[in-house]
C-alpha cells in the first residue's frame, strides 16, 4: 500500500510536494549564520576588480597564510587521492607538546566552530540549556537551535566584558554547556585570570566550561585556562586556526580537554574530519613562530592608528584584545553601505542589535588608511 502511495506521487510531477512536514520543526526555524560579504559577491555588485575592494569583515589575518604552511598544502596535494588520518595523530601530537599535555587530551577539528558542534553534540538536547554571554560568537545559540536546546543568554556587564557571576546564577540543573569567548567576538573585551578562577571554583561538577579562545594570541596578558583542565574539571579548551595563523579557508581546529570529554567528543566526530591539506597547514604553521608574531605585532600597532584615528574623528570605541574593534558611527547600517559603495567592506552589528556600530577588522597598514579614508567620506555622505 505505502509503495503505491509513493510511486504515485513520484509520478504526479506537477503536485508540489513539501517535505517540511516531516522535518524537525525546530531546524526549519534556525537563522543561519550570517558571514562577512565575501569579495567576489562585491566585485560582481560594484562592478569592481576583486583586487580592489578591501575586506575588514572577518577578523582573517591580513598578511595572509604561513608560506610553510602553503608549502606543506602543496606536499600534501599530491596524495589527495588518499583518505586523511582520521585521528589527525601527527597534528594532535604536535599539539599535545605544545600544550604538555597528553594527546588523548586533544581533540581536531574542520575550524573551531565544528569543535563546538561536536562538544554539543556530546550533551546537547530538549530539555538542557547553554549559557553564554550575550556579545559572544552567535554559533552558539545557532548549536541550540539545532540540537532543540535552550539558549540562555546573560547580559554582558556595562564595561562589555563578560559577567562570569551572572553566568553562575544562570545554571541550572538542566545547564550543560558554558561558553566563555575569550576575548569575546564582537566587542573585543576579556576575562582575566582572578576573575576565571573564581568562577571555575563556583560552577557546578554536571556543567561544561568551553573557553573559545579563536583571538587569544592577540591579548596580552593571556590568562591560563588550560589549568582547569589540568586539575581535571570539566573545561575544553578552543583554539582556532582560522585568526593569528591565518588559515581561516582551510578549517582547523583543537580543543584540548580532559580525556573524558576528549573521548566523547572523538565518538561524536564524523570518522575523517579534518581533511590532509587541513592537518598539514596546521602542523606546519604550528612551527612557524615568525608569522604568528608579525601576524601579532601588525594588529597591535595598527589597534593604536585606529584608536588614534577614531578619537580624531570624534568616534568612540570599545577597547578592543582582539583584532577587530567595535567603533560606534550613528546608523551603522548606513555607514556600512557608504563604505560598502567605496570598496570597504566592513560588518554591520544589527544581529546583535548594535545598530549604532560597525565592526572592523584589522588590515595592512595600506588597507588600513584605506579604510579610515573611506569611513572619514562615509560618515559625511
Ligand atoms: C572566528 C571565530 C572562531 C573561529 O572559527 P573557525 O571555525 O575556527 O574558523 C571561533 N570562535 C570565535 C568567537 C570566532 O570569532
Amino acid at each position: 500500500m505505502e509503495s503505491r502511495l509513493v510511486l504515485h506521487a513520484a509520478r504526479d510531477y506537477n503536485v508540489r510536494m513539501s517535505i517540511l512536514p516531516y522535518a524537525h520543526k525546530h531546524v526549519e526555524k534556525i537563522h543561519a549564520y550570517k558571514p562577512g560579504k565575501p569579495i567576489s559577491e562585491t566585485a560582481r555588485e560594484l562592478h569592481m576588480r576583486p583586487d580592489d575592494i578591501v575586506k575588514l569583515a572577518s577578523n582573517e589575518n591580513p598578511l595572509g597564510a604561513s608560506p610553510v604552511a602553503v608549502q606543506a598544502m602543496q606536499n600534501t596535494a599530491r596524495d589527495a587521492n588518499l583518505y586523511p588520518d582520521g585521528s589527525s595523530h601527527v597534528l594532535r601530537s604536535k599539539v599535545a607538546k605544545h600544550f604538555k599535555v597528553g594527546m588523548g587530551q586533544v581533540v581536531a577539528g574542520n575550524g573551531s566552530s565544528e569543535l563546538i558542534e561536536i562538544l554539543c553534540h556530546t550533551c546537547l538536547g530538549p530539555d538542557t540549556e547553554l549559557v553564554a554571554a550575550r556579545y559572544s560568537f552567535t554559533m552558539y545559540s545557532l548549536m541550540c537551535q539545532l540540537f532543540g536546546a535552550t539558549f540562555v543568554e546573560v547580559e554582558n556587564k556595562p564595561d562589555w566584558s563578560h559577567d562570569l557571576r551572572a553566568i553562575l546564577r544562570a545554571v541550572t540543573s538542566r545547564t550543560r554547556l558554558i561558553f566563555i569567548t575569550n576575548p569575546t567576538n564582537p566587542v573585543g573585551t576579556m576575562v582575566q585570570q582572578a576573575e576565571l578562577d573564581d568562577f571555575m571554583a563556583h560552577v557546578p561538577e554536571h556543567v561544561i566550561v568551553a573557553f573559545d579562545e579563536a583571538y587569544i594570541h592577540y591579548a596580552d596578558p593571556q590568562p591560563d585556562t588550560l589549568r582547569y583542565v589540568q586539575r581535571g574539571q570539566n573545561a575544553v579548551v578552543m583554539r582556532t586556526f582560522s585568526k593569528a595563523y591565518g588559515l581561516a579557508g582551510v578549517r582547523a581546529g583543537v580543543a584540548i580537554t580532559t580525556e573524558e570529554i576528549a573521548e566523547l567528543m572523538n565518538k561524536a566526530r564524523s570518522p575523517f574530519n579534518m581533511n590532509s591539506l587541513a592537518q598539514a597547514a596546521a602542523v606546519a604553521a604550528l612551527d612557524d613562530e615568525q608569522h604568528l608574531h608579525s601576524s601579532v605585532q601588525l594588529v597591535r600597532s595598527e589597534m593604536k592608528r585606529y584608536e588614534q584615528a577614531f578619537c580624531r574623528l570624534g568616534l568612540s570605541y570599545i577597547p578592543s584584545q582582539g583584532n577587530f574593534v567595535l567603533v560606534k558611527v550613528g546608523n551603522g547600517e548606513r555607514v556600512f553601505n557608504e563604505c560598502l559603495k567605496r570598496g570597504v567592506i566592513l560588518r554591520p552589528m544589527n544581529g546583535y542589535g548594535l545598530h549604532q556600530y560597525i565592526r572592523i577588522s584589522v588590515g595592512t597598514p595600506e588597507q588600513n588608511t584605506r579604510c579610515l579614508r573611506v569611513l572619514a567620506e562615509a560618515l559625511q555622505a
